[in-house]
């Protein structure tokens, strides 16, 4: 296994879409360092399914994925990202075909697929349903290629080093439980996301948001982090993990049925089944609680489509089904909303630039206000790549900037007990699914900060991963509750009972929290 080295010029927290990318343009620059905390193979990016969204196709144009975007975000996107995300979007897209991703093709054109809330049928897929698989293929085959980039994985970061109010590197604990640290010109969150902070959740266990904790501790500027998507439709099987059951798979013509086998979603808004994420898994959460089922489900009807074409187009879902015994051109699947998606982290601008010289974030970790109040389906791997590519651009002239700083020692740190952490983890994850999920009031979410605050002092001092995990964990589960505590109005993913409308007025804006002040603007 490559450890870390003491020192590098670029040093790229994550090695999924965001991070490899930016690792790619940075390689010309300088010695670039990308730390994955386990196998470059364990991601979000590694486990996405539907497709990459971009507007290529002969019958589309940017500006419709443009407003598509901005309908989806319900008027909180940063139109200045989303132009930038759309824009450079399909150029991206044939760098990354002619480093040898192998999108699906109808013959020798492209194939597009449909997904909710897009007018036009522009998401590419590869290999059926393993877009992120063969991304992060073909990017980190990119990457091996240059002599500059070491990629090292089982490196977790912990920590930011500051000095002078500058980033200058990261503290490490790799596999064995060793503590080191790195020194870098400029650092790069490309840490993902934090799907782990609820019960339920698509996200693989790497997914503890460590960015959105290191960066706040050091002092910088989180924003929109009330926005959790949830996806409605992942397996939901006692003893199986909470698989994914892709958004393509609507866009096929999948129905909805409840527990009485009806389709529930034309009641609910007239694009049925491909109706934004928020509304299909609210909805879902009504049926559930209307349902005279016990442990109640609601289900997904491929039976009406034709079934070699399923086969075909989704071989890893239905593979994956059929190990429990669910076989899905036949069978009806029984599913629930899982946690999938933060729009919110890191503050940054259009460069990856967050509040803090030195620092820079990209892809889930980060908040350019490219999402809104709610991410349209496949445009995230879009944004990694997009913003990936930008922040490298802009670390590259960090390098003439810096004044390097020699790597310290760690300090010590005290015995941290695993079970203590997993204990704590249960804990916040079930806080949060219970009253910081799908449907949230004023009095759940007090009572929610109010606890996740008295688990934090067991925690500081960790020694573990697990230890760290526990404690970021900790931490943006308080920086979630703040904010949708603070924002008084449903908006997007986040939906109050207490406010169950827009107010325009007061919460057309951002939540920014630092420190211990949220404000809007
Ligand atoms: C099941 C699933 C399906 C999805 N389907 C789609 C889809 O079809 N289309 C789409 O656009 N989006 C999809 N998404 C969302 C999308 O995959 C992610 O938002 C995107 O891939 C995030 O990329 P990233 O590079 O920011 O982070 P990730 O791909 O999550 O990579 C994070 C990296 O950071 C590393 N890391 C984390 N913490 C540390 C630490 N402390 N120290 C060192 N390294 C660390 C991890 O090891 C990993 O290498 C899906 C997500 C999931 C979970």
């Amino acid at each position: 296994m490559k450890r870390a080295p003491a020192e590098t010029d670029f040093l790229v927290i994550g090695a999924g879409v965001a991070g490899l990318r930016a690792a790619i343009e940075l390689s010309s620059a300088g010695r670039v360092t990308v730390l994955a905390k386990r196998e470059v193979t364990e991601s979000n990016t590694q486990w996405a399914q539907g497709g990459i969204a971009a507007a290529l196709s002969d019958e589309d144009e940017i500006g419709l994925h443009l407003q598509d975007t901005l309908n989806a975000g319900d008027g909180l996107c940063n139109a200045e990202a989303v132009k930038v995300l759309v824009g450079e979007g399909p150029e991206r897209i044939e760098e990354l075909i002619q480093w040898g991703t192998e999108f699906d093709r109808n013959g020798t054109k492209l194939a597009f697929g449909r997904e909710g809330a897009h007018s036009r049928s522009r998401i590419l897929h590869a290999h059926g349903d393993s877009t992120g698989r063969e991304i992060v293929r073909a990017l980190y085959a990119k990457a091996k290629t240059s002599p500059s980039i070491s990629v090292c994985e089982f490196e977790f970061s912990t920590q930011l080093q500051i000095a002078g109010g500058r980033v200058y590197g990261a503290s490490l604990i790799d596999e064995a439980g060793e503590t080191n640290q790195i020194a870098a010109s400029a650092v790069l969150l490309a840490s993902g996301g934090l799907g782990q902070l609820y019960r339920s959740t698509t996200n693989p266990l790497v997914a503890t948001g460590d960015g959105v904790a290191m960066a706040f501790r050091a002092g910088a500027e989180i924003s929109d982090m009330e926005f959790i998507q949830f996806h409605p439709t992942a397996l939901y099987l006692k003893n199986a993990p909470r698989f994914l059951l892709s958004e393509a798979l609507r866009g096929e013509g999948a129905y909805l049925r409840n527990s009485e086998m009806l389709r529930f979603m034309p009641k609910y808004h007239e694009m049925a089944e491909l109706a934004p994420r928020d509304v299909v898994a609210r909805a879902i959460v009504h049926e559930l609680e209307i349902s005279k089922m016990q442990d109640p489900v609601v289900y997904l009807d491929l039976t009406h489509l034709n079934a070699r074409h399923l086969q075909e187009r989704f071989p890893r879902i239905y593979s994956t089904c059929l190990l429990y015994n669910i076989d899905i051109t036949t069978d009806l699947i029984p599913i629930r909303p899982a946690a999938h998606y933060s729009m919110g982290g890191v503050r940054t601008g259009l460069d990856g630039r967050t509040t803090l010289p030195g620092l820079y974030a990209a892809g889930e970790a980060a908040a350019t206000g490219v999402h809104g109040a709610n991410r349209l389906a496949s445009n995230s791997l879009l944004e990694g790549l997009v913003f990936g590519a930008r922040a490298g651009k802009a670390m590259r002239n960090e390098l003439q900037q810096s004044n390097r700083l020699p790597a310290k020692t760690s300090a010590p740190v005290s015995a941290r007990n695993e079970a203590d952490a997993e204990k704590a983890i249960r804990e916040i994850q079930d806080l949060m699914w219970q009253d910081a999920g799908i449907v949230r009031s004023g009095a759940g979410l007090k009572r929610t900060m109010e606890r996740i605050k008295e688990i934090g002092p067991a925690l500081i001092n960790p020694q573990s991963r697990r230890g760290w995990e526990a404690q970021n964990l900790q931490l943006a589960a308080a920086l979630v509750t703040r904010a949708a505590f603070a924002r008084q109005e449903s908006r997007g993913a986040h939906y109050r009972i207490d406010f169950p409308a827009h107010d325009d007025v007061h919460f057309c804006k951002h939540s920014v929290i630092r420190g211990e002040s949220v404000r809007f603007e």
